[in-house]
């Protein structure tokens, strides 16, 4: 019986403190061969408007931040592009103009263009540049105006300054990262004419990682991942190949939102970039978990399922 008498309080508070610093080495040294691995490497990151919008959006830029800065102190180069569509909708609606939609897309007049640039470059950009900058001084917002970094032509005329990328001058970008900075990109391009155009952050994440040759493509959106029955929460996709994307956009699998999200992620992959992933952006932390910790999370897109798993920590990696 008296084995089983409840220790005395300090011990227990010892004990409790000892599994709990054991615990915390336990993750550090899990993350270990991850931060060696991925060291120097560039990792772009979408961040979405919607995982801005909300009550708790302070909450969860400021967790964001905490992830894109230790990434950067591990020796990462993280770069952030996001998006701000439910915010360029919210200063429509107080200047009393109607969003409206073509396809999922916004018709996008002269006047919209430029609360689009008003809010992406004068709201979002800033909000999410200071979130980093709480930490030192890692962030510098740019759009893709900025020394022509996205050059932009109208996709439709229906659309109005709806733009598709035509090219990525990513000099801006490497003189930035070069110098440790963490650019992060509001996406706004330009014509040779010098009109802006409003462009999806999903397609200018993906084209920019494909030119700067990044490791990493990351969405972090408002879902756990791609779902082979969008109403069944229980059907994520944990990994799939750019073939396999391909057959579930023909089957339709694949709607609104993350149609953009799937092509960038498949053409990435078959251009240069490693990895793509498409995370839960509500789950604290996300990025730290699928970065640094043996733990799968969301869903992982490749080129071809039998080529070497790149995520995986190398073999002796600390020997
Ligand atoms: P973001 O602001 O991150 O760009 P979107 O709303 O544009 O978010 O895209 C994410 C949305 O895509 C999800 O919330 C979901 O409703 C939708 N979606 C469509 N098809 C799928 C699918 N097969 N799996 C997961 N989500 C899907
Ligand atoms: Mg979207």
């Amino acid at each position: 019986m008296t084995s089983n008498a409840p220790a005395p309080n300090a011990n227990a508070d010892t004990n409790a403190d000892g599994a709990a610093a054991s615990l915390k080495a336990s993750v550090l040294v899990e993350a270990l061969p991850y931060i060696r691995r991925f060291a120097g490497k560039t990792v772009v990151v979408k961040y979405g408007g919607n995982a801005l919008a909300g009550t708790s959006d302070h909450d969860a830029l400021a967790l964001f931040a905490e992830d894109i800065v230790l990434m950067r102190l591990v020796g990462m180069r993280p770069i952030v592009v996001h998006g701000g569509g439910p915010q360029i909708s919210a200063l429509m609606a107080r200047l009393g103009k109607e969003p409206e939609f073509l396809d999922g897309l916004r018709i996008t007049d002269a006047e919209t263009v430029d609360i689009a640039r008003m809010v992406l470059k004068g709201q979002v950009n800033p909000q999410l540049v200071a979130a980093i900058n709480v930490h030192g001084r890692f962030a510098v917002g740019i759009s893709g105006v900025d020394a022509g970094l996205i050059r932009a032509t109208a996709r439709d005329e229906k659309l109005g300054f709806v733009g598709d990328v035509t090219q990525i001058n990513p000099e801006l970008i490497h003189g930035l990262i070069d110098d440790e900075f963490i650019p992060v990109i509001a996406t706004i391009g330009s014509d040779e004419t010098g009109q802006a155009y409003n462009i999806n952050a999903d397609t200018v994440a993906g084209a920019i990682a494909e030119a700067i040759g990044a490791e990493k493509l990351v969405y972090l959106t408002d879902i756990e991942g791609l779902r082979r029955d969008v109403a069944d929460a229980t059907s994520l996709i944990r990994q799939a190949t750019a073939d396999e994307l391909d057959e579930l956009v023909a089957e339709g699998i694949i709607a609104g939102g993350m149609i953009p999200k799937v092509a960038s992620c498949t053409h990435a992959v078959r251009n240069g970039v490693h990895r793509a992933h498409i995370l839960d952006g509500r789950i604290a932390h996300v990025l730290l978990l699928e970065v640094f910790t043996d733990a799968g999370i969301g869903t992982m897109v490749m080129q071809h399922r039998d080529e070497p798993t790149l995520d995986q920590p190398l073999e002796g990696a600390l020997s």
